[in-house]
């Protein structure tokens, strides 16, 4: 019984043994080349096991995630933490983004950054403060000198919140490279969140590419991947027959120990008979890059089918530094008749991993030619392009296209109701845009008196700016679409929370106001008691704007006014008395 039991052990560690062997060299070949300070850095949270609601260089609208966002139990007011010695280099507020932010320059060579705070500590707290009373201005963004505010490792910085652009109650925590600003995966940098869980693996994608530049009309083949556990195949089907030159494409995930939610993967690695064709890893990356993940991605899929599926093939004019191992940008030919073996090998950022095998046979049956596309005017994605007629100018500055452009122009008819231009169609959403385009609209003649009060609207009616220059309304839009000019002669709306003529305020810590503009957006706020500016602090995604009091209000009576200004100029007023 007991030699049995032993036995039976051995097989058991012999089995645990291999697999932890198997499973430890792919972790170090992946990462054995990581040469970044794995003990340098603390949690910046105290809450165990840590765990993300966001992972590093996740797939989000318009960018990779920057950093790692840690869950704070959908409650705000956990102490943050220095994660290393150093000082506060940066001291941000934000109606969105960040928020409350701080960043905190280290002696090795790395920044921290950690988003969306409640508050700072008393000390930086009051550093903030003073500094938007000398500005005038509840958003600041601040450079403190080195010797201003010392930090020291485990140092509580401030308390997670939810300010800013933020989802929920998390700390976004990053990890840069202090000189060239690069923003680093904290999980190289000894940051480990627990995770034994290889990626999910969904779908994969054939593009028919046949020397064409992909765009919306590249056929497209999907298939269903099934399997689990790390190993996955395609569903009923073992061999594709391909003819021509294709590009392969993925959907995949991560997932942490004893959390549902989805993460990103580290690395998508793309082998054509062992040979490697494309390998992606979210390393580290440059903010001004970011928004290329719409080149990364099958961007038509997202924009049609809400589908985020990364391509193993790079546009010519992605200018991210993610890639390696690039065989002709990943395109792959299949002309000779013969079987191959493609395999994806997907790894998170412990090293987990999956693969997905399939077999590709090579036969001239299997050619699939590319349809016909709407004919336009050729925009070299390398180039600086223009198109003009009497009525617009668009200018593509260079840098601004990922692939080559057919683009198309179509005039439509003007709109009802605030419209003192045509509809101008700019090629499609379908196009994914590196910066923004500039548009120049002709105004028409019954803008006349409203010139300066003009912007520049989509079909949602949602303003992308403008200014009237040189008998046009010029504006700087994000995406291509349908655009028209409209005007904005309203003053933003004003709503009191809990104040009124006359009220005595005593017992309540401030006071509050909703505030809202109808199309050209809030441009600031200024709030007045006795005549005297003070803080208004505002929160963009709820809309809220408050004044907490201070020392500056003594009990009595005061007057207090609110002026709010829209992108136009438009002025809203609000005035009363009130007792403290
Ligand atoms: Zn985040």
């Amino acid at each position: 019984m007991f030699k049995k039991n032993t036995c039976f052990q051995t097989l058991v560690s012999l089995f645990f043994f291999n697999t932890f062997l198997i499973t430890q060299s792919h972790a170090q070949q992946v990462f054995s080349n990581n040469t970044y300070p794995l003990t340098d850095f603390r949690q910046p949270l105290d809450i165990t096991p840590p765990a993300l609601a966001g992972s590093f260089g996740e797939l989000r609208a318009n960018h990779f995630h920057s950093g790692a966002d840690f869950r704070t139990n959908q409650r705000t007011g956990y102490p943050v933490y220095a994660t290393a010695d150093g000082y506060i280099s940066r001291l941000r507020v934000q109606n969105s983004g960040f928020g409350l932010a701080l960043y905190i320059n280290h002696p090795n060579g790395f920044t921290s950054v950690y988003g969306h705070l409640s508050r700072f500590n008393p000390k930086i707290a009051q550093v903030a403060k003073d500094l938007q009373y000398k500005n005038k201005s509840y958003e600041i963004d601040e450079f403190p000198a080195s010797d201003l505010i010392p930090i020291h490792k485990g140092d509580i910085i401030a308390y997670s919140g939810n300010t800013g652009s933020s989802g929920g109650p998390h700390l976004h925590f990053e990890l840069r490279n202090t000189r060239t600003e690069e923003t680093i995966n904290p999980q190289l940098l000894g940051i480990s969140i627990p995770d034994h869980i290889p990626p999910v693996i969904y779908a994969m994608y054939v593009y028919r590419l046949n020397g064409q530049s992909f765009n919306e009309f590249t056929p497209k083949q999907y298939f269903q991947v099934a399997g689990g556990n790390g190993k996955y195949n395609l569903n009923k089907v073992t061999t594709i027959n391909l003819n021509g030159e294709v590009g392969f494409g993925i959907t995949t995930t991560d997932r942490h120990d004893g959390q549902s939610g989805l993460n990103g993967v580290y690395s998508i690695e793309l082998f054509v008979d062992g040979k490697a064709v494309y390998t992606s890893a979210l390393e580290r990356f440059s903010f001004e890059n970011s928004r290329a993940i719409n080149s990364h991605i099958d961007y038509p899929a997202l924009m049609t089918q809400k589908r985020s599926i990364q391509k193993s093939f790079v546009d010519p004019g992605n200018p991210l530094k993610i890639y390696s191992n690039l065989a002709n940008s990943g395109r792959v030919t299949f002309n000779d008749d013969k079987l191959h073996q493609v395999r994806y090998l997907i790894t998170d950022s412990r090293g987990n991993q999956s693969t997905l095998n399939f077999n590709v046979q090579a036969s001239s049956g299997a050619s699939i030619n590319a349809p016909a596309q709407a004919s336009g005017i050729n925009f070299p994605y390398q180039n600086s392009n223009e198109y003009q007629n009497s009525e617009i100018k668009v200018i593509v500055p260079k840098g601004t296209l990922y692939n080559d452009l057919n683009f198309v122009y179509k005039r439509g008819a003007k709109p009802q109701g605030n419209a003192y231009s045509a509809v101008h169609h700019i090629q499609n959403n379908l196009t994914p845009l590196h910066v923004g385009f500039e548009l120049w609209i002709k105004a028409d003649s019954s803008l006349a008196k409203h010139q300066q009060k003009a912007v520049i609207v989509n079909t949602s009616r949602v303003s992308q700016g403008g200014i009237f220059e040189d008998g046009y309304i010029k504006a700087k839009p994000k995406n291509f679409g349908s655009f028209f000019i409209a005007i904005d002669t309203i003053s933003p709306t004003i709503v009191p929370v809990n104040i009124a003529n006359g009220k005595n305020m005593r017992g309540l810590a401030k006071i509050s106001f909703r505030i809202s503009d109808n199309l050209s957006g809030i441009k600031n706020f200024n709030g007045y008691i006795d005549g005297k500016w003070v803080l208004m602090e505002f929160d963009t995604k709820t809309a809220n704007l408050w004044h907490s009091f201070d020392e500056r209000t003594s009990p009595g009576k005061h007057t207090f006014e609110l002026l709010v200004s829209d992108m136009k100029d438009n002025v809203k007023r609000y005035a009363i008395e009130f007792y403290r």
